[in-house]
């Protein structure tokens, strides 16, 4: 949430501040604005909406030449998106500009302990109270100021800094939320992901959690929580300046969900040796993998529905006791773990903060910790015992799909690493089980071919709903979660996802003649039993959209108003297809409603606050 950048170099730093915050616009879209750092002060720019506002405002005005600046592109935490709570926030005497990634949960009390030294807030916004707290504790020494003000903050931060006195100079530091740097040939950048950076380097130095850093045209300096210099080396980029380019597609979201054949076939060639599934840098042995009595599996919004599907799968085929729970809930209240229980925090980013709360908890609590995420480096992945990376490559549209398919598939391949290892599959069906796996990127990519053109007449049918439901049983129950999800989030049509035999016990009073009821019955071993619950809701006038495997499309036309056949393929794979299906159900309906498909209202990825 929220994306900050800074640039100090020797050429106009407006245009690269613009082409960094473009690449961080999927992080926040509420406002946007710049501070300049010149001669004769600091100047900032901000705008109410859209960066392309503050685009077209900077290019009405006369051109700064200033060389040094720092950007920001805000989900609102505190404040109303508008001009005034725009970042970035000047002190009361303009001496410094701030902008900020977090939330400053003492912010109530700083705030009237400044008021009540004289100090004039201009916004609503949590973060102000750095500004002043930076201009009160200045004397002439902007890392003294800096440092002062970071020791009286809690809670989350990103913080870029420009200081008067200092001019040319960006200070940096992060707590909670991340923060990369990077030194180029263009000049020096600081940025809340790498993504943004590509296009101008290779590699980025990662700052530490309580680490410093302080920027300028000739070089970067890093420093410790006490403010002792340190030595950071960068780190090779994993991804590659293509891979965040729409390619052609009229959105990122469409690519992401065509790229899905080429995830699936990418986390099958670097997980399967041999026939066998294979994690040579996966930090417990064979003997702590066997050892386990109890998984729980974490995470929020997708992620959280990735691992339901794991609980399901897991528990199946290896038959250790599976749990599956949101980290917000999860991270508060009593949660007896100890080492025989592995949690698996499950997480695109890697920093997001409920995720991150919850494998602190974890880990204090005495459990073993195995991150499941697809920014290498990450919290997640830095602060877990062991990670598998999902390798899903940059997902730059909000809501998300290649990425959620990866961790399906990577925890589908754990699971079956750890069903082999307790001797609950025997050679002969692993060898099935991964043939299938192997033939998934050859059925997604014929799913992808006819899919389309079938989920956008659908979507037609539907997309003036005023609600919808989705119900399944197990993995199927989870694709029903994860597609509402997917629907809401880009096309504002309220949807609930329900246990298919769970309808019957209160919900099924809300259906209606007309009302729409998309049933996920992929999973054939499941099919009877979700198909009585269509005829339910059939026998009370639901228009029923089926998604199921080609074997069982004869057996649903009678009680179903629209069929989608999807490849045979048992509990896991039937999960796989069916949200695949379900993502181009909900791209089309938002493209028929004309939704902002890759960047939803009130929505940002990556959430780095509570
Ligand atoms: N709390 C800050 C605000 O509301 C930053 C929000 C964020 O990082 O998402 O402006």
């Amino acid at each position: 949430m929220c994306g900050i950048v800074g640039f100090a170099g020797k050429e106009r730093a407006v245009p690269y501040l613009l082409n960094c915050l473009t690449r961080l616009e999927y992080r926040g879209y509420d406002s946007a604005g710049i501070a300049l750092s010149g001669q004769r002060g600091i100047e900032v720019t901000k705008r109410k909406g859209k960066l392309s506002v503050l685009t077209s405002e900077l290019m009405s005005k006369k051109q700064s030449q200033s060389q040094c600046g720092i950007g920001h592109t805000r989900w609102a935490t505190h404040g109303a998106p508008e001009e005034k709570n725009a970042h970035p926030h000047l002190s009361s005497n303009g001496y410094f500009a701030v902008v900020h990634n977090g939330i400053i949960e003492n912010y109530e009390a700083l705030k009237r302990e400044l008021i009540s030294q004289g100090c004039k807030f201009s916004s609503d916004t949590d973060t102000e109270v750095i500004a002043h707290l930076l201009e009160k504790s200045y004397c002439g020494d902007f890392l003294s100021a800096a440092k002062y003000t970071l020791s009286r903050l809690e809670g989350s931060y990103a913080v870029a800094v420009l200081c008067k006195d200092y001019p040319g100079k960006i200070f940096c530091s992060r707590w909670g939320s991340p923060i990369v740097i990077a030194k180029t040939d263009k000049g020096n950048f600081i940025s809340s992901d790498v993504t943004s950076l590509m296009e101008y380097t290779d590699e980025v130095v990662k700052l530490g959690g309580g680490e410093s850093a302080l920027v300028d045209s000739e070089g970067i300096e890093f420093f410790d929580k006490d403010m002792k210099s340190i030595e950071r080396s960068p780190e090779k980029i994993q991804w590659s300046v293509e891979d965040v380019g729409k390619k052609g597609y009229e959105h990122f979201m469409l690519k992401e969900i065509f790229e899905q054949k080429d995830t699936v076939s990418g986390l099958v060639g670097e997980y399967v040796r041999g026939g066998e599934t294979s994690f040579p840098d996966i930090k417990f042995s064979d003997k702590e993998l066997f050892e386990f009595e109890r998984l729980i599996f974490i995470g929020c919004g997708s992620a959280y529905h990735a691992g339901l599907a794991a609980k399901y799968f897991t528990r199946g085929i290896t038959g250790i006791p599976c749990e599956a729970e949101t980290a917000s809930e999860w991270r508060y209240g009593s949660v007896p773990v100890n080492e025989k229980c592995l949690c698996v925090f499950i997480s695109q980013s890697g920093e997001t903060a409920d995720t991150l709360a919850a494998l602190r908890k974890a880990r204090d609590g005495g459990a073993r910790t195995l991150g499941v995420v697809n920014v290498v480096s990450s919290s997640v992945a830095d602060e877990s015992e062991s990670v598998l990376y999902t390798r899903a490559g940059p997902e730059i549209a909000v809501a998300t799909t290649k990425a959620y398919t990866a961790q399906l598939v990577t925890l589908y391949l754990f699971a079956l690493r750890l069903a082999k290892l307790r001797g609950r599959i025997s050679s002969a069906q692993q060898e099935r089980l991964i043939g299938e796996l192997l033939r998934a990127p050859d059925k997604i990519g014929g799913l992808l071919k006819t899919l389309p053109e079938k989920m956008k007449a659908l979507s037609r049918e539907y997309y003036t709903s005023e609600q919808m439901y989705f119900i399944g049983r197990n993995t199927d129950c989870a694709a029903a979660m994860e597609g509402a999800l997917k629907l809401k989030e880009i096309s504002y049509i309220p949807c609930q996802a329900y246990a298919a035999g769970e309808l019957k016990h209160g919900t099924i009073s809300l259906i209606e003649k007309g009302t729409p009821v998309v049933a996920l019955m992929g999973n054939s071993a499941l099919f009877a039993k979700t198909l009585s619950n269509v005829k339910e809701v059939k026998s009370r006038g639901a228009r029923v959209i089926a998604l199921c495997s080609e074997e069982n499309y004869g057996k649903s036309t009678d009680f179903c108003d629209s069929l989608i056949p999807l490849p045979e393929g048992g509990e896991f794979m039937s999960c796989l297809f069916e949200g695949i299906a379900l993502q181009l159900f909900a791209y089309y309906t938002a493209r028929h409603l004309g939704c902002d498909i890759d960047k939803p209202r009130n929505l940002a990825k990556s959430v780095t606050v509570e």
